[in-house]
């Protein structure tokens, strides 16, 4: 049957070797869509053939990531399939299986040789200035395979070999890359290069996507799959994922790090979903914010490029901003509550009203919900809460020499602040707009905003009155006014 008439399956295939990073999870995120958009099937594997390399939680931790990312697998390391386990160490029966099929047909042999052997054979190499080929050294007959060694391939045949990737289009290798590489280990765990072999075609995996790193070994792939006669599924390369300055890959200091580091900063999955389809892979118009059944709809393999993705903080950001923005006013605020430090909203004064009103501040200034937390840490938002202990030096206005100038602004504002409509900004801001225009925006506006703030920098003071309310407004506004007659 040819694969394009197969029912889609793809798998994401982790080594449990720590955590999940942007790379891996971004392979996820593509696997998972086009299993999703062709009503496929999606498997989680876990490989864990190399047991020295294994990091104790690594699955639990691998299918957290995935569960945040809501990637549903349909088959994983909790959900066997009909052809077994999802987990390499629990399938050691399948590798053996093929491995005595291709004993039988001549293609496997045990590795007759001590450590010490095959050392000597590469400085043997290495002297004659050749790239050390174990197949050059190969026994001329083989002993039975008790399992002690390990087994290897017999490469079927050295020959060039030319295959089909999806993103790269036709590669080809020289027979320098084909060796008789090994199978089994004599631990008897098959080898990543084997064992994925015999999963793909027992759990019918259709398209194999990965990091085009693998490219270089697909010629040793491609010759278990001539020596097991089993047809190649279609290979998917995958662009590596580089810095933003493009000039290499991104590495663990660039934000290669557990993709649940970004669900502690405060990221929405559905950003981070969004942002790692776009590393590699473009909708072929401006489009830039998805939802996840949009991109599932939208995915295609042709729109896969070739080469490499920048990783762009700021983009992740800005999506990260876009979609929060698209939640509802409850679901955010839910969120917001969760972001403040306790202290704050263990205040009397912390109501519901002034939270409410100071959500839109928030919403503006907000990408990600670390912002929120940060923000009230270095007391921005203080002012919402407390009265502000004001600093003349920063009341005053910096054209005025004097800060004494400030007190007759304060309590002209006071006058017409005490009968403003305090219902918006906009309405505060009619108040006392004529006034300032007549006696300078900065001279009236400044000493009023900080009167309210304590602050250099805050929103603007209409914003300002309207979140606090008229009754702390013109509070703040007289004991400004004091503190200046207080001043010498
Ligand atoms: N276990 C391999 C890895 O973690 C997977 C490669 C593949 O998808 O075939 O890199």
């Amino acid at each position: 049957m040819n694969s394009i008439e197969k029912k889609v399956v793809t798998r994401f295939a982790p080594s449990p070797t720590g955590f999940l990073h942007i790379g891996g999870v971004r392979t996820a995120i593509f696997s998972y869509l086009y299993a999703k958009k062709m009503g496929g099937t999606f498997i989680l594997r876990i490989e864990d053939t190399d047991k020295e390399r294994e990091v104790a939680g690594s699955i639990e931790h691998i299918m957290e990531s995935l569960r945040w990312l809501n990637i549903e697998w349909d088959y994983g390391p909790d959900k066997p399939g009909t052809f077994g386990s999802c987990i390499q160490s629990e399938r050691l029966a399948s590798y053996k299986k093929y491995a005595l099929q291709l004993i039988d047909k001549g293609l496997a042999y045990p590795d007759p040789y001590t450590k010490e052997e095959v050392e000597k054979f590469r400085q043997d190499a290495e002297a004659q200035k050749k790239p050390f080929l174990f197949r050059n050294y190969r026994p001329e007959t083989f002993d039975e395979w008790d399992g002690s060694k390990p087994l290897r391939l017999k490469v079927p045949e050295v020959k060039r070999y030319v295959w089909e990737d999806a993103v790269r289009g036709q590669l080809e290798a020289g027979e320098e890359m084909l060796d008789d590489i090994v199978l089994i280990k004599s631990d008897g765990y098959p080898t990543y290069n084997f064992a994925h072999i015999i999963d793909d075609l027992e759990m019918g995996v259709t398209h194999i996507m990965r990091a085009d790193e693998f490219i270089a070994s697909q010629p040793k792939f491609l010759s278990i799959y001539d020596a097991l006669e089993i047809p190649y599924p279609v290979f998917v390369s995958l662009p590596p994922i580089l810095r933003d300055d493009r000039t290499k890959k991104l590495g663990k200091r660039d934000g290669a790090k557990d993709i649940l580091d970004y669900r502690t900063e405060g990221y929405l999955p559905e950003a981070m979903f969004n942002f790692l389809t776009l590393i590699g892979w473009n909708p072929g118009t401006e489009k830039e914010v998805f939802t996840k059944d949009e991109l599932i709809n939208e995915f295609d393999l042709h729109r896969i490029q070739k080469s490499g993705g920048a990783f762009n903080e700021e983009k992740l950001k800005w999506l990260n901003k876009e979609h929060l923005n698209s939640l509802s006013a409850s679901k955010y605020k839910e969120l917001v509550l969760k972001a403040i430090p306790a202290k704050y909203t263990g205040l009397p004064s912390f109501t519901e009203d002034r939270l409410e009103k100071l959500m839109p501040v928030i919403r503006e200034r907000t990408h990600i919900m670390a912002d929120v937390t940060t923000a009230f840490e270095v007391c921005e938002y203080d002012f919402v809460f407390t009265d502000p202990d004001v600093s003349l030096d920063i009341l005053r206005f910096k054209k005025d020499p004097d800060v004494h100038s400030a007190a007759p602004r304060l309590q002209h504002l006071a006058l017409l602040l005490e009968t403003a409509d305090f219902s918006s900004p906009d309405t505060i801001k009619s108040a006392v707009w004529d006034y300032a225009e007549q006696e300078g925006r900065g001279e009236v506006l400044w000493p009023m905003r900080v009167a309210l703030t304590g602050l250099e920098r805050s929103p603007d003071p209409f914003t300002v009155a309207y979140i606090i309310g008229q009754t702390d407004t013109l509070r703040r506004l007289q004991a400004a006014y004091d503190k200046i007659g207080h001043a010498k």
